[in-house]
């Protein structure tokens, strides 16, 4: 199945709902990471979260989710666009952490104590940002928690990455759900009560349901309007005019230092891990 998600909405309007599948996108971004098991099922999580928290976001919109924890993981950053356009990328991308309780260990990986920043350009001139404490590391909850508190829209979100025996990404996916004002808490209750007793994701996946079919099971016998459709994709928008500003932005004073220093200057992407090279003529160009 191709990676993408689907958005609806229930047609009484109360709840909004989207569904994805990110087997492939999960796998492209962690190989390009050399992200060890435990770092794929993190990564693989957050870029999950990410593909579905960017199918709210509109035209040029773009979002950026960072988690910092104090766990071998060091930084998670997912960036991604209302087109489903996803990037990512691991600091530290192996945990080297045993599993736990038959389980990877992603909250020890990403570190309990940390941070959940947010980052949106809705095209004004300031980006919109916000930062919420982690809550449990595993990061489904910390990405609903901070939709809960700080965009106070009550949401559940449920990610999965499955590993077949080889270490590849067998399955991969999630869901969204959102309670819309006014809101019924009877019907929420309900959803709740069902989600609690839904076999993981991932099982579903592997039993080759689509988005769709995930939110139908779920929202069982209501009905819902599909949305829109959007295909999942890994891209990188990095250039060399962007490699050249975070260049400027060292400074001229470390410019300079490099160019005396070093006849070439490499910098490597950290999504892509493309390289871009200047040359000691070059440097001191942007230096100047
Ligand atoms: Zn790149």
């Amino acid at each position: 199945m191709q990676d993408h998600l689907v958005r609806i909405i229930s047609q009484d309007g109360l709840f909004r709902g989207v569904a994805a599948v990110t087997t492939g996108l999960v796998q492209e971004i962690c190989t390009k990471q050399q992200a060890d098991l435990t770092a794929t099922v993190a990564l693989g999580r957050l870029l999950t979260g990410g593909a579905l928290l960017g199918c709210l976001l509109k035209g040029k919109q773009r979002l950026a989710l960072m988690i910092e924890g104090n766990g071998p993981l060091g930084r998670l950053s997912v960036e991604t666009d209302a087109e489903g356009r996803v990037r990512g990328s691991i600091l530290h991308p192996r945990a080297n952490l045993p599993p736990k309780d038959g389980r990877f260990d992603v909250a020890g990986a990403v570190g309990k104590a940390g941070f959940l920043h947010v980052w949106k350009d809705l095209g004004l001139k300031n980006p919109y940002q916000s930062m919420v404490q982690l809550q449990s590391s595993e990061i489904a909850e910390d990405l609903a928690w901070y939709l809960t508190s700080s965009e106070q829209i009550p949401s559940s979100l449920a990610l999965g990455v499955e590993l077949d025996s080889t270490g590849e990404v067998a399955a991969a996916g999630g869901f969204l759900i959102q309670s819309l004002p006014p809101g019924n808490p009877e019907e929420v209750a309900r959803l709740i009560g069902r989600l609690e007793t839904f076999p993981p994701t991932t099982s579903m996946l592997r039993q080759g349901m689509a988005p769709e079919q995930l939110l139908e099971r779920l929202f069982a016998g209501k009905n819902f309007l599909v949305q829109t459709e959007v295909p999942l994709r890994f891209h990188c928008p990095c250039s060399v005019k962007q490699t050249e500003q975070v260049l400027v932005a060292l400074g001229k004073e470390e410019l300079s230092r490099l160019a005396e220093e070093q006849e070439q200057v490499e910098v490597t992407c950290e999504f892509c891990r493309k390289v871009y090279q200047f040359s000691r003529e070059q440097i001191n160009i942007l230096a100047s």
